[in-house]
């Protein structure tokens, strides 16, 4: 009796999580990668949602994942709120430190892995609007940085906060907020750097 229960609450953790993750708009394979659910079933999961409420402003993503980190580094806004978001997942434990820089501290297909990254992504949505990180290239992001091979995050050499760096250029010391792209104008509601500034 006791092993169905946890076989039952294991599943509705399932998709709990698989529904969590339509709403955010990920990609089926990323919904497979974390839920463990079938193709049938996360197909099932989206019209059932669809059908039930705001199916209008929730739109499925085909075709490939994002992959390209040059992206994070298009401009001042989108640097700043990918720092932020690297700063979220050492939080919420997704990456920790070590002397060599971050490391992942996540399981791939892990329910609790997968629903800190939700999370965490959520406390990043109540940070910004508008918000310009997609789900999936948030979780390239966190892909990417757990790699180290790409971008890192560092200390703003102008005025010490964090910023997200482009490990294959070898300059810019300073945060998007006190780099030269600086000049372009940013929202107001922007204002977590200038204090440091
Ligand atoms: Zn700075």
């Amino acid at each position: 009796m006791r092993v169905s229960d946890d076989r039952y609450t294991r599943d509705r953790q399932r998709l709990d999580l698989g529904l969590r993750l339509i709403r955010h708009e990920a990609r089926t394979f990323t919904i497979r990668q974390w839920t463990g659910l079938s193709d049938d079933r996360i197909r099932k999961l989206y019209r059932s949602y669809v059908m039930n409420l705001d199916a209008r402003r929730v739109s499925r993503h085909r075709g490939k994942s994002p992959r390209q980190a040059a992206f994070f580094f298009r401009n001042v806004e989108l640097n700043f709120q990918s720092a932020q978001l690297a700063s979220l997942y050492v939080m919420y434990g997704l990456l920790g430190g070590t002397q060599a820089g971050l490391e992942s501290r996540y399981r791939l297909g892990s329910l609790e892995s997968g629903a800190l990254l939700c999370q965490a992504y959520e406390a990043y949505l109540e940070l910004h609007t508008p918000v310009y990180i997609s789900f999936e290239h948030a979780w390239f992001l966190l892909l990417a940085l757990g790699r180290r091979d790409e971008v890192g995050i560092s200390r703003c050499g102008e005025c010490g906060g964090v910023r997200l760096r482009d490990l294959l250029a070898k300059h810019k010391l300073a945060c998007g907020t006190c780099g030269p792209a600086a000049a372009a104008p940013m929202p107001a509601t922007v204002m977590s750097c200038a204090a440091a500034c």
